[in-house]
């Protein structure tokens, strides 16, 4: 359909895309514009995004309530540095942030990427401990399969065996690992021993933890693993009898992507600390935070400063726009969307659970993965789709889907279609 643009020449000679080589012997397609739930490509194609780039964008592309947003603060103050300045939507947002997240998160730091977020929470920790006379309390606790990002300090929390990271092994601080909880569906008794275990690695660990660090309810990234709520309330109980704090890092989960707004709230829990980003700007910026409670702010801060400061700080049109995403979410029956798309990934995809080298099917709120038996070709599965007009991009053994929440029957179904396709094609 027609030549490319010509500036496509450009991209094999002077970029890097992630996780990849460079020159990409991979196509990678040129997106011209977004609208909705569709992208839209140079050739004019329109592709149904069962990505929301990346878990971001829960209300789609250029809502324009978002769009007028960002314009009307871009007039005004699109960037200014946060040291000894303030603005509005710095101070609202953190305001909605603390009403919205469990329990009583009150003190946010933002900074502008869901790694930076978790690093904040790491130094917080650690500064905490010190600030207890307990400097010896610096390493941290994670789960097998977690995902907290690329960054040195987030990979010494993910896992360690994922082949993302293990090459810097001998680079990275090093951390104790506790096994993956187990299977969302799993039996009682599975659950009660998973949970004996974590405890036993807790307290063996317990005078050298600052912290417990994981995802909630759902992995992300490094294993697309939904678990137990139930494991999760017993791990909150457990870091408090044993003075560990509890990060949850919802990054991915947060802003209602697994059917609640925080996946804490499955399991009844509220963190010492938790790190947002990805949806927190409906994708339209790069934004992350940080919320504590009072009482952790002020232990680090009777010791002295918190040690951070990101040049973009806060920056308002990201503020602004995050405040124009929150708006949307309470304005829509945002739960009912998730609902319904949960049903119709439940009713397409988990009959593929029995196809010929699909390993596992999993579906939580507005989230699905076909686990495959064999790693996946991905760019076989990409020409698929896009023949099909649809946005997939699965890797490793992972055929994965989170739409944005205002996807109708239909486009899910083009969705879903395209993964049977695949499945029955490709495999
Ligand atoms: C994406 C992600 C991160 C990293 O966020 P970036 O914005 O890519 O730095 C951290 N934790 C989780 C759970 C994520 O999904």
């Amino acid at each position: 359909m027609g030549t490319p643009p010509e500036w496509t020449a450009l991209d094999p000679r002077h970029l890097w895309h992630p996780y990849a080589p460079a020159p990409d012997p991979l196509p990678a397609y040129p997106v011209v514009g977004s609208e909705g739930v569709h992208l839209i490509l140079a050739d004019g194609r329109k592709l149904v995004d069962g990505m929301a780039s990346w878990w971001c964008a829960i209300h789609g592309y250029r809502h324009p309530d978002m769009v007028r947003t960002l314009q009307e603060q871009v007039d005004v103050l699109p960037h200014v540095m946060f040291g000894g300045l303030t603005h509005e939507p710095a101070a609202r947002l953190a305001e909605r942030l603390a009403r919205l997240s469990p329990g009583d998160l009150n003190r946010v730091f933002f900074c502008d990427s869901g790694s930076v977020s978790v690093e904040v929470a790491l130094k917080l920790a650690v500064q905490y401990w010190q600030a207890r006379e307990c400097p010896e309390k610096c390493c941290f606790l994670a789960l097998r399969g977690g995902y907290h990002g690329d960054t040195f300090a987030t990979m010494s929390i993910s896992d360690p065996d994922n082949s993302l990271h293990d090459r810097f092994r001998s680079l990275l601080p090093r951390q104790y690992f506790t096994p993956q909880p187990p299977d969302a569906d799993c039996t009682a008794s599975e659950l009660e021993d998973a949970c004996a275990r974590f405890e036993a690695d807790l307290v063996a660990h317990q005078y050298a933890l600052a912290g417990v660090v994981l995802e909630p309810v759902l992995q992300g990234a490094g294993g697309f693993h939904p678990y137990p709520p139930a494991f999760l309330t017993q791990v909150a109980a457990l870091c408090a009898r044993h003075e560990v704090l509890l990060i949850a890092d919802e990054i991915a989960t947060g802003f209602g992507r697994t059917g609640t707004l925080f996946a804490c709230e499955q399991a009844d829990v509220v963190p010492d600390i938790l790190c947002l980003g990805k949806a927190l700007t409906g994708g339209m910026l790069s934004l992350a935070a940080t919320l504590t409670r009072e009482e952790i702010a002020k232990v680090v801060s009777e010791a002295g400063p918190f040690l951070h400061g990101p040049t973009f700080m806060a920056n308002p049109a990201a503020c602004r726009v995050a405040l124009a995403s929150l708006d949307l979410l309470e304005s829509r029956d945002w739960m009912a969307e998730v609902a319904a798309i949960e049903k119709i990934l439940r009713r397409e995809l988990l009959p593929l659970q029995s196809a010929k080298g699909v390993a596992r099917v999993r579906v939580l709120g507005a989230f699905a993965v076909v686990e495959t038996s064999e790693p996946v070709n991905a760019s076989a599965w990409q020409a698929l789709a896009i023949q099909r007009g649809v946005w997939l991009r699965p890797f490793q053994n992972f055929v994965y889907l989170m739409p944005p929440f205002i996807i109708q029957e239909a486009e899910l179904m083009q969705l879903t279609g395209a993964i049977q396709t695949g499945i029955s094609d490709l495999l």
